[in-house]
């Protein structure tokens, strides 16, 4: 479902609890006083001034000079990195070394506000027969750190990240074209613009910029990233991962292809391979029925919140106002409540498998004679991830929805912790506690958002001001409740499902 159906849905859905909560002969000025605390549906959070110029700045011009540059290097196979005799300029290597430099120029424009990272490992050759790394191979992951200007937030992050490896028709060739302009150059000039326009504003947590080898062997850059990422320690609340995000302009393609939607990926239980997905703690998803909240999924759901703020969504012009400010053209993220494709897999998967939350952008429409293809004419088809099939347009406004939710979280505070539903007593009200949010600046307040059980977002609210506790008129058995941070500017938090606690 589309958020064009929800607000209407939630008021019909609304009035049916309400009337069916009315005994016979009472009227609805009779209903009991609890009345104003039983929610107010949800509205787009104000946007902020400041976030919606950083979106301004972001251009389809710059978009299409770092799609253009990644392109020029020819092949950018990961395996390439162990080729002794490539021609200057071109290979996975000169890419990097591109990309270090490219957010070095970045920083030097912010005062050296970013910290700039290589790294680098080599990724063991094997000889079973489905290896794609068959000798010992060179791979670097760069990355960029913005950081936090509160000390008592900076060790929070949130992340963007693409993919700057390409390949061909063959896993194995490094010499033929494989220019990768959609896959995944376009993820990387999304990480990459979003490093240049929000290195301009401070935020109270930390932003990691990313650009990963190693995808198409399979994952192996960002598994060594995630893996180093859980090794010191970062606390990654967010991991946007951008892949295949170039809005596909192939002629008579266009019809299917929409322009004004990027689908958002996202697991709705936790890995089983991870603790949060382990036999035990799928028991408890199976009793409280939260088989659509892993912490993947509400960020997910704050994505559509941030689109809600920031972009004119279709059909939905009465309630977003302030998208104006941010973007005169119609955007929006589609929740898809998968994983991702079918057959497919992406680097926000080796996050997930270290207990980070993680969402895939891809376009909505892919068009796979340009995916993984060797670069060629036949019948009258033209092959290959060429830079004429990218839509600059469209990659700048992912882009612009990837800015806006690193920039939100990284502004809001952080989630509250420790949410806790009490079911100690059988009845039809609702009690939920929380903690503060660790470093929460002063002005912090906590919102209860709830949606009923066969319905995918939040729909409703109440403010429960600086108040870790709640008790609402509502039953806790019908809906699914989730508890979020918001700053005194209005910046939210992604939403905490509350586990089962008795007092
Ligand atoms: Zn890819």
């Amino acid at each position: 479902m589309h958020s064009s159906n929800r607000s209407s849905l939630a008021a019909v859905l609304l009035a049916a609890l309400l009337a069916a909560a009315l005994p016979l002969g009472l009227s609805a000025e009779q209903t009991p006083a609890e009345h104003g605390s039983s929610g107010s549906a949800i509205r787009p959070a104000p946007a902020d001034p400041a976030i919606a110029a950083a979106l301004k700045e972001i251009s389809a011009g710059r978009v299409r000079a770092t799609i253009e540059k990644l392109v020029s290097f020819n092949n950018r196979s990961t395996l390439s990195s162990m080729e002794p005799d490539l021609a200057p300029g071109t290979g996975i290597n000169a890419a990097a070394d591109w990309i270090a430099a490219e957010f070095g120029r970045i920083s030097s424009d912010c005062g050296n506000c970013l910290e700039v990272k290589r790294d680098e490992f080599i990724e063991p050759g094997s000889d079973a027969a489905n290896s794609r790394v068959r000798k010992d191979t060179k791979l670097v992951n760069v990355y960029a750190v913005l950081k936090g200007t509160d000390p008592a937030q900076s060790a929070r992050r949130v992340l963007v990240t693409g993919h700057y490896d390409s390949r061909n028709s063959d896993n194995f060739n490094t010499r033929d074209a494989a220019p990768g302009a959609n896959d995944d150059a376009s993820g990387v000039a999304v990480s990459i613009e979003c490093a240049r326009v929000l290195s301009k504003l401070k935020f109270p947590s930390t932003i990691v910029f990313v650009a990963v080898a190693g995808e198409e062997q399979g994952l192996f850059g960002s598994r060594h990233l995630a893996k180093l990422a859980k090794s010191e320690g970062w606390q990654l609340e967010a991991v946007l991962n951008n892949d295949i995000v170039g809005g596909d302009t192939t002629p008579g393609q266009q019809a299917d292809e929409d322009k004004t939607a990027v689908r958002v990926f996202s697991e709705g239980v936790p890995s089983p391979e991870t603790a949060a997905g382990s036999p035990d703690a799928v028991k408890m998803i199976h009793t409280l029925g939260s088989d659509s909240d892993a912490p993947s999924r509400e960020l997910a759901r704050a994505i559509e919140d941030v689109g809600d703020t920031y972009f004119r969504a279709p059909g939905i012009h009465t309630k977003r106002a302030a998208a104006a400010i941010a973007t005169k053209e119609p955007f929006r993220p589609v929740l898809i409540f998968r994983a991702d494709r079918y057959l497919r897999g992406g680097d926000h998967t080796s996050f997930n498998l270290e207990g980070f939350p993680a969402v895939r952008f891809t376009e909505w429409r892919e068009n796979f004679d340009h995916q993984h293809q060797n670069v060629r004419v036949e019948n009258g088809v033209q092959y290959g991830d060429l830079l004429q099939y990218v839509d600059f347009g469209y990659v700048a406004n992912v882009a612009r929805l990837n800015a806006a939710t690193l920039a939100t979280l990284a502004s809001a505070p952080g989630v509250p912790r420790n949410v806790h539903i009490l079911t100690a007593a059988l009845d039809n009200n609702t009690e939920l506690t929380w903690e503060p949010a660790a470093g929460a600046p002063a002005g912090t307040t906590y919102e209860v958002v709830w949606r009923a059980t066969e319905l995918p977002m939040w729909t409703t609210f109440v403010s429960a001001g600086p108040a870790t506790t709640i008790k609402l008129p509502v039953s806790k058995d019908n809906v699914v409740f989730g508890v979020r941070s918001v700053d005194a500017a209005g910046h939210r938090s992604i939403a905490v499902l509350p586990l089962p606690a008795r007092k």
